[in-house]
């Protein structure tokens, strides 16, 4: 009998006992395919020598200090690599021990900073519906995913929520990208209006939105619109790229692609690649400024905050991606993915929509193409394409649907930057042959 929780929950979970490169390995021998980064976080395989080189030097150093104590060489030297590569603006970085506490943490950052500022009265945060920020209090009252906040809805506290961004689901036939982005961010602008525009924090979104709707990308615009209209009613724009972010879209901050910089940005999975867990959010000179010529501290902290380990891991990570080059394979393994993807189910009676940005790719899965209906979710078709895909020796990340019509059965792919041609040759002949089984055995 296990005593791990999630164990006991999902009782036939594999033993893992070794990674190496794009594979884990269980402990009766098999070998899997890492398509899915974990939940894209595997950014650089599993095992990397020189993180594991980084990780003992620093271990031997020693593996904790206290940030009321002190400040070690491992934090400063990410946060300086963090803002070097940071886009104009952000330059300064708080370290956390992941997403939701990253989320957090620039929730309450958002909240001081007008505080700091004269504006005690603003108090409401704006997100998005089928958004996913973390499972924390504050992350999953941002968040907008209905089935993970139900039953812990008394707790959380009020957060307004828009229409996501979401061109397979919400553009109208007939409506260019440019009709749909003023749109999709009008909604904002109305949101804003009906609140009190003084009475507004932040907007909080994914800039491509990973586990809850599976890859979705904004339209082009849209973003930029955001960004102007949280300008115009001077409210903060936080982009959460603790899943797209950190080279997994081909650019190192995701926002790059769309032209737009936040207030405040949060990263995590692949900021350490699973080596150890650390998260970080990026904030603005103005938001830094309000903080040193106000009361002159955040008033927020973690006991295992700016972590030297998992700042070591953090570093090497980024220092390895950048020294070997990993984001422009990252767009060529993409498009060759994109490329496999359309080929092998591009004409797939189930297959609905192919979509993603580099090595960040969903196929959503539809009972009918045609008026793209999902399928039913207690059918679990998504839980069945995970099952299918283990037993060929494949790792990906399915998502349920939802019948309200705003998405399907989901299949996520983030596999590590380092993938092949024949990795990728590999993981679609697996996923597709998965898709079919799963498919199949509904009837
Ligand atoms: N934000 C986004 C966009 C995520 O995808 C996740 C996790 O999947 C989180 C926040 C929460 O991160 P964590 O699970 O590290 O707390």
């Amino acid at each position: 009998m296990t005593h791990l929780l999630h164990r006991a929950i999902h009782a036939k979970l594999p033993v893992a006992v070794r990674g190496e490169g794009v594979r884990l390995f269980d402990a009766e021998g098999r070998a899997y395919i890492d398509a899915s980064g974990g939940a894209a976080v595997s950014c650089l395989g599993h095992a990397h020598p020189d993180v594991l080189a980084a990780l003992h030097a620093q271990l031997d150093r020693m593996a904790y200090a206290h940030t009321g104590f002190f400040t070690t060489e491992a934090a400063e030297r990410l946060a300086d690599r963090l803002v070097a590569d940071a886009p104009d603006g952000l330059d300064h970085v708080y370290l956390v021990s992941g997403g939701s506490e990253a989320i957090e943490a620039a929730l309450k950052m958002a909240r001081q900073y007008f505080v700091e500022k004269g504006e005690p009265q603003r108090r409401h945060i704006i997100a998005r519906r089928q958004s996913y920020h973390g499972n924390t209090l504050g992350a999953l009252a941002a968040g907008g995913n209905e089935w993970r906040r139900a039953q812990f809805r008394p707790l959380l506290v009020e957060t307004h929520h828009i229409d996501p961004c979401f061109a397979y689901r919400l553009q109208q036939s007939g409506e260019s990208d440019a009709d749909y982005a003023a749109r999709a961010a009008g909604q904002l602008e109305a949101k804003i209006l009906e609140l009190g525009a003084d009475q507004v924090i932040a907007f909080v979104a994914e800039t491509v939105v990973g586990a809850t709707a599976g890859a979705v990308p904004p339209v082009a615009d849209y973003l930029k619109r955001v960004r102007a209209i949280c300008d115009k009613y001077g409210v903060l724009l936080i982009l959460d790229e603790v899943m797209c972010g950190m080279g997994r879209t081909g650019t190192l901050h995701a926002c790059e692609q769309d032209g737009v910089v936040p207030d405040l940005m949060t990263i995590a999975k692949g900021l350490g690649g699973g080596y150890q867990p650390v998260g970080a959010v990026l904030l603005s000179s103005a938001i830094f400024q309000a903080f040193a010529e106000g009361s002159g501290f955040f008033q927020h902290g973690h006991t295992y905050m700016a972590h030297p380990m998992a700042a070591a891991a953090g570093l090497a990570v980024q220092e390895i991606i950048r020294r070997d080059g990993l984001l422009q394979n990252v767009v060529t393994m993409g498009d060759y993915l994109e490329t496999c993807l359309v080929e092998r189910l591009g004409n797939h009676h189930h297959v609905g929509d192919i979509r993603g940005r580099g090595l960040f790719r969903a196929i959503e899965l539809v009972a009918d193409r045609a008026v793209k209906f999902p399928f039913d979710p207690g059918l679990k078709l998504n839980g069945r394409i995970k099952k299918e895909a283990m037993a060929r020796g494949l790792m990906v990340y399915p998502m349920g649907g939802t019948i309200d019509g705003q998405r399907g059965d989901h299949v996520l792919l983030a596999p590590p930057f380092i993938l092949t041609r024949e990795d990728v040759d590999q993981i679609v002949e697996r996923l597709g042959d998965a898709v079919d089984a799963a498919i199949a055995s509904l009837s």
